[in-house]
């Protein structure tokens, strides 16, 4: 991706709050809003997005939850999600009945505010006695739906503890975007200042020479 687009992108991007700014990235990855389609189809959004801007295997510091200590985990990106479910609805089987279940987006993510039980809720439709088969929904939902929440299976090689990990892969997205459009821009100065030329002038230039320009500024 050339740094003009990701500068245009980071310009979408860097006034939007968080949850926004994640949506608009799923956007970009994707080719389109996909804040109604099931969760994967945004999930897959963002893993592309990482991909065309240049992110490589996902680094990150995860803290044991049982001992506090810390893992340095390292997440080729070929593992990420590259589509999402076919459209339409999947079924549990919930005592002796068929209950139809709508896969979750984005926006019913949005819309339930980090409750688990009201994200469950919009997957089903209200039960005649009150019930939520919630355990089989959150099973039926996870095996139709398996990009939704890209999680990593980890082993704590300090106390031996087991624990799943969810990967925000918006925030590692936005990282990469922001730390290329600051090292664009401080390229720009640099240049800009030494050889009094514009910014489209300069981003026009490929990456290699505006390099080697970069190296003869006097220091
Ligand atoms: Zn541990």
């Amino acid at each position: 991706m050339e740094d003009s687009a990701l500068l245009a992108l980071w310009d979408d991007c860097a006034a939007l709050p968080g949850r926004s700014r994640a949506h608009r990235l799923a956007a970009f990855g994707a080719d389109g809003d996909v804040r109604e389609r099931a969760l994967g189809h945004w999930q897959a959004g963002l893993a592309t997005a990482w991909r065309r801007v240049g992110g490589g295997p996902l680094e990150a510091v995860v803290d044991c939850p049982a001992c506090a200590a810390e893992l340095q985990v390292t997440v080729p990106a070929d593992v990420l999600p590259t589509t999402g479910p076919p459209a339409g609805t999947t079924a549990v089987e919930w005592r002796g009945e068929v209950v139809e279940l709508h896969l979750p987006t984005a926006r019913d993510v949005d819309d339930a505010s980090g409750s688990a039980q009201r994200l469950l809720a919009a997957c089903t439709a209200a039960r005649p006695d009150g019930s939520q088969p919630t355990e089989a929904v959150a099973e039926a939902l996870q095996r139709a739906d398996p990009a939704a929440l890209p999680a990593l299976e980890l082993s704590c090689p300090e106390c031996g503890c087991g624990f799943e990990e969810v990967v925000d892969l918006a925030a590692f997205v936005w990282a990469v975007v922001q730390h290329r459009a600051h090292a664009a821009l401080a390229q720009v100065a640099t240049l800009a200042a030494a050889y009094g030329w514009g910014e489209a002038e300069i981003l026009a230039l490929p990456p290699g020479r505006r390099a080697a320009y970069e190296r003869l500024v006097p220091s």
